[in-house]
C-alpha cells in the first residue's frame, strides 16, 4: 500500500513495475485521549501510510490498528468499524484539492452529517465561527478564500461529525510560513475546546515542538525513536533524530544555520541491511550492517540504534 504521487515511488515502478514494497513494518505506539502524537520523517517514510491506516483507508497487511477497542484493521462487524470511523476524522496537506470547487461551503462542511442523515440547520455557519472564519462565508466557494482559510473550512468540515481523534497530513506545509501558526493555533485551541486528540503527521520537526506530547520518529517505515518532545529535542538519542533537528531552522530566536538531512532516502524496495540508516550514520559500525537494531527503553524515550546510550 503505498502512494503513487511520490516521484521517488514512480521512479521505482519504471524499473520494477512489479516491486513489493513494505511501506510501514513493527511500528508500534500508543496515543492517549486528548493527547497530540507527531509522527516524523522525511518523504517516503511511512507516515502517510500510517495515517491512512488509522483512519481505516487503508488496511494493513497485518498487526492491528486498535481505536477505543475496536480494532479497525481486523474487526468484521461493519456497524462497528462504522461507528468507530465516525469518530475519526482526517485533514490533509492540500486544502484545495479536499474541497469540491462547485459546492457552497455550507454543503462542504454539513456533508459528513448530511452523508449520514444528520441535522445540518445551522451546522456549517456554527462551525464557521469555531474556526475563525465568518457565518457570511457559507455561501460562498472554495476558490473564494486563501490557502488559510480553506484549511480552516477543512478543519471545520473534519468537526462536523463531532470526532474525537483528528488525523492531520501535514497540516501546515502547503501554507505560508505566516499563516502556518495561526492555523496551529487554531488546532490547539479546538483541541482544549473540542477534547480532541491528534495525529500529526509531518516532515518538520518544528511544527511539533510545541504541540506534541509525543513525537515518533519514522525512518524507511520503522519506528526509530519515540519521546517527549523535551527529551527528543534536548538529547535526540538516536542519529537520524539528530539529523533532522540539525536540518530544521531554530526557532528560538539564536539563528543557526540549517543544514540539510545528508544523504539520499535509499531505495524502500531493497533497504539497505541491518540498520536501514547505516549509509547515512556518522555512527555506523561493523554491527550496523549485520544486526538490525530493535526498539528499547532507554530512560523515558524508545530507540532503534545499536550505539545509543543514556
Ligand atoms: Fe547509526 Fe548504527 Fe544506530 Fe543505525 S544502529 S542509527 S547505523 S549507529
Ligand atoms: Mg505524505
Amino acid at each position: 500500500v503505498f502512494d503513487v504521487s511520490k516521484p521517488w515511488l514512480n521512479r521505482v515502478l519504471e524499473r520494477e513495475p512489479k516491486a513489493f514494497l513494505t511501506a510501514v513494518s513493527e511500528v508500534d505506539f500508543e496515543v492517549e485521549p486528548q493527547t497530540t502524537y507527531a509522527l516524523v520523517g522525511e518523504s517516503g517514510s511511512g507516515k502517510s501510510t500510517i495515517g491512512r491506516m488509522l483512519v481505516g483507508l487503508l488496511k494493513p497487511s497485518g498487526g492491528n490498528v486498535d481505536i477505543d477497542g475496536v480494532d479497525l484493521a481486523n474487526e468484521t462487524d461493519a456497524a462497528k468499524i462504522d461507528a468507530i470511523r465516525s469518530d475519526i476524522q482526517m485533514i490533509f496537506q492540500d486544502p484545495y484539492a479536499s474541497l469540491n470547487p462547485r459546492w457552497r461551503v455550507r454543503d462542504i462542511i454539513a456533508e459528513p452529517v448530511a452523508a449520514r442523515g444528520g441535522k445540518t440547520d445551522g451546522l456549517a455557519e456554527k462551525l464557521l465561527e469555531q474556526v475563525g472564519l465568518s457565518v457570511k462565508d457559507a455561501g460562498k466557494f472554495p476558490h473564494e478564500f486563501s490557502g488559510g482559510q480553506r484549511q480552516r473550512i477543512c478543519i471545520a468540515r473534519a468537526l462536523a461529525s463531532e470526532p474525537r481523534l483528528i488525523v492531520c497530513d501535514e497540516p501546515t506545509s502547503a501554507l505560508d510560513v505566516s499563516v502556518q501558526s495561526q492555523v496551529l493555533n487554531l488546532m490547539s485551541d479546538l483541541k482544549d475546546n473540542f477534547g480532541l486528540t491528534y495525529v500529526l503527521i509531518t516532515h518538520d520537526l518544528t511544527v511539533v515542538q510545541h504541540m506534541a506530547d509525543r513525537i515518533g520518529v519514522l525512518y524507511l517505515g520503522r519506528l526509530v525513536e519515540e519521546g517527549a518532545p523535551e527529551d527528543l529535542f534536548d538529547a535526540p538519542k538516536h542519529p537520524y533524530t539528530q539529523m533532522l533537528l540539525d536540518a530544521a531552522p531554530r526557532m528560538d530566536g539564536f539563528g543557526r544555520e540549517a543544514t540539510p538531512p545528508e544523504g539520499e532516502i535509499p531505495d524502500p524496495i531493497n533497504p539497505p541491511s541491518g540498520c536501514a540508516f547505516h549509509p547515512r550514520c556518522p555512527l555506523a559500525a561493523e554491527v550496523c550492517h549485520k544486526e538490525r537494531p530493535v526498539m528499547r527503553r532507554l530512560g523515558n524515550t524508545r530507540v532503534a540504534c545499536h550505539m545509543a546510550e543514556e
